[in-house]
Order: C-alpha cells, then sequence, then structure tokens
C-alpha cells in the first residue's frame, strides 16, 4: 500500500487513542487502511454504524494523528463499506431530516445491569426479541444520565441485529416536533404520516417535551394509535413516569400506562464500578480496581459524571506517560468534586429530622412501627430521594433493611401530604434550607 505501511497505521491508532482518548474506541483496529494516494489514507471501517461514527466525529482526530505519524499533510478518508442492506429508500421527507444515528457504543453488551435498572434492562431484551408482542407501549424513565437513551438505542440494535429489514425509528421527541411543525408549514403532513406510521418499530427519546405542544401531541397520539393497533412496537423515555409528566394529556398517559412502565434508579458503588471497567474496557484502557474504587466512591451522581470522571482520569494520565494510579486519579477527581456541593448524607438527614421531631435516630433506623416513628422515618426517606442520588434500595437499607417500594411508598406519601398540609410543606422547605444552605 504505497509507502504507507500498516505499522504506521498502528501508530495513527496509538496517536488517536493517546491524544483523544474520548473518541478511541477497541474496535478501530478493525478499521482496515487501504491506500495511500495524493495525500489521501482511505480507511475501511467494518461496519456502517462505525463508519458513520467515525466520519462524524473522528475525521480531524485521524489527520491530525497521520500527520504527526508521516510527517507530512496527508488526509484520512473513511469508506462506507459496502455491507448489508441499504438503509430503507428515504423519502424526500426524511432525506433532510437530521434523524439520530445509533451510537454503536449504546449495546447491551456495554450496559451494566444492577438491582437500579435490572427491570428496565429485562423489559428491553424482551421487546428486542419479540417487538410489538410482549410489552406495548414501553414506557422507560429515570432522570438524566441514568442510561435511557442507552438502553432504548441497545434495543434497537439488538432488533436489528435478529431482523436487519426491520424498520426502526429512533428520534429525539425534539426531532418528531420539529419534523411535525416543518410538515405541516411545508404541507407535507401527508408524508410525515406515511414516514412515522410505517415502521416496525417506533422509538421515541425524552418524550417530556412533547408536553405542552397541542398540536404535535395530537398527532402524536394518532401516530401511536396506528401503530398500536397493528402491533408495531412502540419504545418511550421520559425523566418522569406518565403521570408525572406536566400536561401529558390523560389519553396519553392511560395509553402509557397500559403499557409496561418501568424505572431506572441511580446506581449503587457496585453497579458505578462495573460500569467504570465497561467504559474503560470499551477504550482499551486498563484501570486498576483501587482507581475504580476511588472514581466509583467519589463521583457518586449519574453515569454521565461517572464517565466524565473517568475521561480526566485518562487525560491526566497522558502527563505521566499513559500510566493511571490512585495518585493520577485522585488528582484527577479532585479536580471534579470541588465544583459540586458537598453531597448530604444520611447521617445529615437523621441529625435534621431527630431534632425537629425529638425522636432518636437509632429508632427511625430500626423497626418500630408505631407512627410517633413511622412518620418521621418517611419524612427521613423522601429526603435522601429528594437530597441525594442513593438508590432506593440503598436507602431502605439505612431505615432497618426495608425494601425499595417500601422507600418508594414514603417519598409519595409525604409528597402527596405536602401538597395538601402547608404546615408540613413549611417544615419540609425548612429542613431542606438547613440541609443545602446555599442552593
Ligand atoms: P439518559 O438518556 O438517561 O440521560 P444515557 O443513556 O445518555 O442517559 O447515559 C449516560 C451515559 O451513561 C452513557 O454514556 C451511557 O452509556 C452510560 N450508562 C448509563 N447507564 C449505564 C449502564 N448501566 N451501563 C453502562 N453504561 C451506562
Ligand atoms: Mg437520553
Amino acid at each position: 500500500m504505497g509507502n504507507f505501511s500498516d505499522r504506521s497505521w498502528s501508530d495513527v491508532l496509538v496517536h488517536v487513542r493517546n491524544h483523544r482518548p474520548e473518541l478511541f474506541r477497541s474496535w478501530f483496529n478493525n478499521i482496515e487502511p487501504v491506500d495511500l494516494q495524493n495525500g489521501v489514507i482511505r480507511a475501511r471501517p467494518s461496519t456502517r454504524s462505525h463508519y458513520e461514527y467515525l466520519s462524524r466525529e473522528c475525521q480531524s482526530a485521524f489527520t491530525e494523528a497521520a500527520q504527526h505519524v508521516t510527517g507530512r499533510l496527508v488526509t484520512v478518508m473513511f469508506e462506507e463499506p459496502a455491507e448489508g442492506p441499504e438503509p430503507e429508500a428515504p423519502l424526500s421527507f426524511e432525506e433532510d431530516a437530521d434523524q439520530i444515528k445509533l451510537s454503536p457504543d449504546y449495546r447491551f453488551e456495554h450496559f451494566v445491569t444492577g438491582p437500579c435498572n435490572r427491570l428496565a434492562h429485562a423489559a428491553c431484551i424482551a421487546v428486542a426479541e419479540n417487538p410489538g408482542r410482549v410489552y406495548n407501549p414501553l414506557f422507560v424513565h429515570g432522570s438524566v444520565g441514568l442510561g435511557k437513551t442507552h438502553l432504548l438505542q441497545a434495543t434497537c440494535h439488538a432488533i436489528k441485529d435478529r431482523q436487519s429489514d426491520a424498520r426502526i425509528l429512533y428520534i429525539s421527541c425534539e426531532t418528531f416536533v420539529n419534523h411535525f411543525i416543518e410538515a405541516v408549514e411545508r404541507g407535507a403532513v401527508h408524508q410525515f404520516r406515511y414516514h412515522y406510521r410505517h415502521v416496525d418499530a417506533l422509538v421515541i427519546d425524552d418524550i417530556q417535551f412533547l408536553a405542552d405542544r397541542e398540536r404535535t401531541r395530537e398527532e402524536f397520539f394518532h401516530t401511536f394509535n396506528t401503530l398500536y393497533q397493528s402491533q408495531k412496537q412502540i419504545i418511550i423515555s421520559a425523566d418522569e413516569s406518565p403521570a408525572n409528566i406536566p400536561s401529558l394529556e390523560e389519553r396519553l398517559v392511560s395509553r402509557f400506562n397500559g403499557g409496561l412502565v418501568v424505572r431506572i434508579d441511580a446506581p449503587c458503588l457496585e453497579v458505578r464500578m462495573a460500569i467504570l471497567r465497561k467504559k474503560a474496557r470499551l477504550r482499551c484502557v486498563e484501570l486498576p480496581e483501587n482507581v475504580v474504587h476511588h472514581v466509583a466512591a467519589n463521583v457518586t451522581g449519574n453515569t454521565r459524571e461517572l464517565e466524565g470522571a473517568l475521561l480526566k482520569v485518562i487525560a491526566l494520565s497522558q502527563q505521566y506517560g499513559g500510566v493511571i494510579n490512585l495518585d493520577v486519579a485522585r488528582q484527577a477527581i479532585g479536580d471534579h468534586v470541588p465544583d459540586q456541593v458537598k453531597p448530604i448524607t444520611i447521617t445529615d438527614i437523621l441529625n435534621v429530622v431527630t431534632a425537629h421531631f425529638g425522636v432518636r435516630a437509632a429508632d427511625l433506623q430500626g423497626k418500630r412501627r408505631s407512627r410517633s416513628i413511622a412518620f418521621p422515618r418517611q419524612v427521613c426517606m423522601y429526603l435522601a430521594r429528594e437530597l441525594t442520588s442513593l438508590s432506593l434500595e440503598e436507602i431502605g437499607g439505612y431505615f432497618g433493611g426495608r425494601d425499595h417500594t417500601t422507600v418508594l411508598h414514603a417519598a409519595r406519601t409525604i409528597s402527596e401530604q405536602k401538597k395538601r398540609d402547608s404546615e408540613l410543606s413549611a417544615t419540609l422547605a425548612g429542613m431542606i434550607r438547613t440541609l443545602r444552605p446555599v442552593d
């Protein structure tokens, strides 16, 4: 291949890996360098989704690496692999639509399961194996960064893997809204309907953005019914359960509740550690166990923050010749924690609640069920839900080993009661101010 050897290509990969660790993926090793002609290095990824990722995200990183390795002003171009069926023939409407492409990272094998997400994961697997037949619609909710998009896209990949000609439309709710507005403006509502109603699976991410747009909601409702009646799979995600999305109309809420609604909670320490190991492996980075533990123990927010912390560690390690150890991690994360407020702990909550109700922490954490204890305990659980990122299981663990449904029930009871009881509402507000003075 010209005077550009496989050896130089490996050097290009190493350079990308060292300088742009956030872009690097283990499957980069499968990219085949084709030739170097007229200053252009052509390289061929092995699948279409790899090709799309590379041409979208990595063009300049590779070009820069190739220039560094060859010492010449070369450019890297990725070739579209000539494999598999073409994606369905684009409608004119579809062509200029900026549909979100699936990320090759978001597959089931890269998803870590634990008590926080097991149900959602199992439901997605079942749907992928039997679209339109088991849980329809499937509604996945949870707060930001907990893996909803990952699971939805993994489900799309898995359906495609089993049935490569399945027509799957994965889209953010915003895009759905924009498409519809555009269709109305350009008098192309008919095409819009064709586009959205002739699919085997419609997957809409972040449906909460549909909330206050009446006409779009109407259109969505009809799209939903058409697909549902012809047993096509519908998968939806949102940051809240259907009933808690403000102004999502009743009939949509009841449609969603008619299928399966599953929630994702914040990951516990073990899951966070497993996610770090998985994310590191995906980037071909070796993480010592003490580093895994340190990062997972210090970054307790959502999984996206965890990933950000990992990238910081990898980036900093470049200054130490690629070595990752506890010192490097401390230095990197040390930079991460201060811009967060110190996390609120269960002990903080216990202090405030016991002071207010005049009860003992040991009782709140014990088994007693008398109302004088049960109520303050429910308040604790409510505050823990609101103010910490602990999972339901973890909170239950602090309060006499109660299970997650008890915690969920407690938090719901208090938040319902708060709406009717202004004194309770003021008490809670006071407690929150004490716990979180700046906010
Ligand atoms: P959401 O859509 O709920 O806001 P994402 O799906 O975008 O969250 O997840 C944020 C990041 O965290 C992604 O990089 C995703 O791969 C990762 N992530 C979340 N949960 C998991 C998990 N259980 N296993 C592996 N990665 C996860
Ligand atoms: Mg998302």
